[in-house]
C-alpha cells in the first residue's frame, strides 16, 4: 500500500499594504487598519482550503523603532481581530533584521529578509506545503521577487506609495486583496 501525503496549498501573505494599512513602522496595536475587503476575502480563502501565513518583513526591530515584543502585542492584536471574524491564520512569519540596523543581534545581513526565501521555505517545511499551488500576495516589488524567488504566483496590490521595477513582474495586479482572493479562487478550480 503507498500512503500519500496530500501536500496543503496556502495564500502567502504580506502583512503592511495587503491586510493593514501601511503607515510605516507600525509599532502599536491601536495603528492597525484592516483595509477594506480584507475580512471577506480571508474567509473565501479559508473556505477554499488554503492555509494562511504571513510573511513579513520588519527591520524596524533592527534599527531601534521598536522592539520584538511590541511586534508580538501587533501580531496577537491582528490575529485577535480576526479571529473575532471567525478567521484562523495559520501563522506568522516575521524578519527582524536589517544589515544596516543599529541594535544587535539584528543588525546582519540574513536569509529570510524578503526578497530572500527563508521564511517560505520554512513553512514549506513546517505545514507541507505545495508551493506549485500556492501563492502570493504583497504590495512591494520585494514581495513580487521572493515569489519569483519561491516559485509562487504572484499578485502585487496597487499601492501609491512605491514605484514599481519595470523589471520585477507580478502574475497579476489588483486593487485589494479581495480581487487577488478571487481571481486566486477562480484560477485554482480549473
Ligand atoms: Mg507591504
Ligand atoms: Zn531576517
Amino acid at each position: 500500500m503507498i500512503l500519500e501525503t496530500k501536500k496543503n496549498k496556502c495564500v502567502f501573505l504580506d502583512r503592511d499594504g495587503v491586510l493593514n494599512k501601511d503607515i510605516g513602522y507600525l509599532k502599536f496595536p491601536e495603528q492597525l487598519i484592516i483595509l477594506p475587503g480584507v475580512i471577506e476575502a480571508l474567509k473565501k480563502l479559508k473556505e477554499a482550503g488554503f492555509l494562511l501565513i504571513i510573511v513579513t518583513n520588519q527591520s524596524g526591530i533592527a534599527k531601534g523603532f521598536f522592539y520584538e515584543d511590541d511586534l508580538k502585542k501587533v501580531h496577537n492584536a491582528l490575529l485577535e481581530i480576526f479571529n473575532k471574524n471567525n478567521i484562523y491564520i495559520d501563522d506568522i512569519f516575521y524578519c527582524p533584521h536589517h544589515v544596516e540596523g543599529t541594535v544587535e543581534p539584528y543588525n546582519i545581513s540574513c536569509d529570510c529578509r524578503k526578497p530572500n526565501t527563508k521564511m517560505i521555505k520554512n513553512s514549506v517545511i513546517k505545514y507541507n506545503i505545495d508551493l506549485s499551488k500556492s501563492y502570493l500576495v504583497g504590495d512591494k516589488d520585494t514581495d513580487i521577487q521572493l515569489a519569483i524567488n519561491a516559485g509562487l504566483k504572484s499578485f502585487c496590490v496597487k499601492n501609491d506609495m512605491y514605484e514599481y521595477d519595470k523589471n520585477v513582474v507580478p502574475d497579476y495586479f489588483v486593487e485589494d486583496l479581495a480581487e487577488a482572493a478571487e481571481i486566486i479562487i477562480n484560477i485554482s478550480n480549473i
